[in-house]
């Protein structure tokens, strides 16, 4: 079994040692390994001027939107990245429902060199923001894990694979407004019994939209304990409401 497993990462060091690394997004010669050129890489649009809690892609720098500043969500600050537009909104789609686990790495690259440059608040765990069990079934992964899994390890933050539980199988939520996903979530998340938390944890997703989702995974984790929760997602798509 041993043997097994070093010969297999030797042929995969091998072969990733060999294969040239290609664009996804243009099948042009991939930049320093990684599956994407750099011409694409600079068409990724940074979520520059966002509110500090919500991550809401704002037209002007200011600390929060108003819609934070008039109800405070129940998490602290979100760190998203990139906004959720063309190209990179094709590569999350083809991570999330099409199984193409090459996008979900090269994402995960992107998150972590933009971890490096800047550095958010460092909590003490990360959770990914949990699928209920039929959903994983159906999907074979957790996009969000796939993505927790190497900034854990890329930050040395400890990774919390499974404290919190989606209770509900709720229906997906695009399509729907603000207000539908706020009640479709209601109650889908608890703490697994038995879980001791730090005091300050990130909950880990691929996109963030509306907030909904961080919101009711935050009140589960503040209820259990948890004094402070960040968001980090690689995208923020801007809520429609
Ligand atoms: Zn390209
Ligand atoms: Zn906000």
């Amino acid at each position: 079994m041993e043997s097994r497993t070093t010969v297999d990462g030797w042929w995969q060091r091998l072969g990733f040692a060999l294969l040239p690394s290609r664009c996804l997004l243009c099948r042009g010669a991939g930049k320093r390994r990684r599956d994407l050129c750099a011409a694409c890489e600079t068409d990724l649009r940074p979520n520059a001027t966002a509110c500090a809690c919500c991550g809401e892609p704002l037209a002007l720098a200011q600390d929060w939107c108003g819609r934070c500043l008039k109800r405070r969500p129940a998490f602290q600050s979100t760190w998203a990245p990139l906004l959720y537009a063309p190209p990179l909104s094709g590569l999350l789609t083809r991570f999330k429902f099409a199984g193409d686990l090459a996008a979900g790495r090269v994402l995960a690259e992107l998150a972590l060199d933009h971890w490096h440059r800047q550095a958010p608040a460092r909590p003490e765990a990360l959770l990914p923001v949990p699928l209920h069990v039929d959903r994983l079934c159906e999907r074979g992964y957790n996009q969000a894990l796939e993505l927790a899994r190497p900034l854990a390890r890329g930050s040395g933050i400890t990774l919390l694979p499974d404290a919190l539980r989606r209770e509900r199988a709720t229906p997906a939520q695009s399509g729907l407004s603000a207000l539908a996903r706020r009640r479709n979530l209601k109650g889908a998340f608890r703490v697994r019994d038995g879980i001791v938390l730090p005091a300050h944890v990130a909950l880990v997703d691929d996109v963030m939209t509306t907030g909904a989702t961080a919101q009711e995974c935050a009140l589960a984790l503040r209820r259990a304990g948890v004094g402070r929760v960040d968001i980090w997602a690689i995208a923020r798509a801007p809520s429609r409401n």
